[in-house]
């Protein structure tokens, strides 16, 4: 089977993640043998691919520590609240029992 470049294009996502059928891996190889610019194509592309997946691990570092110290201020919060409601209820307690 002979295939394009646009053919052989659409077909490197799934050669690189091995989900071709063999008849469509060996005319995509066949092309690559012959074809330069889809050789060079797939290098850009997994080089590319590596890239995006490198990306977000800092992505979710930040996403991660801007959640730990959203809850550290929420519990804070939290805790402040507690601290008042309590307060508040003692000096009801002690104020009803002076009276
Ligand atoms: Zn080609």
């Amino acid at each position: 089977m002979n295939i394009n470049c646009e053919m052989a294009r659409d077909l490197l996502p799934m050669y690189k993640d091995k989900c071709l059928s063999s008849s469509s891996e060996k005319a995509l190889r066949e092309h690559l043998l012959t074809c330069q610019p889809c050789r060079r194509y797939l290098r850009e592309y997994r080089t590319r691919q590596k890239e995006e997946v490198a990306a977000p691990a800092g992505d979710f570092s930040e996403i991660a520590r801007r959640l730990r110290q959203h809850r550290a201020l929420t519990e804070l919060a939290v805790g402040l609240s507690m601290a008042v409601l309590i307060t508040y209820g003692i000096l009801k307690t002690v104020k009803k029992e002076s009276v």
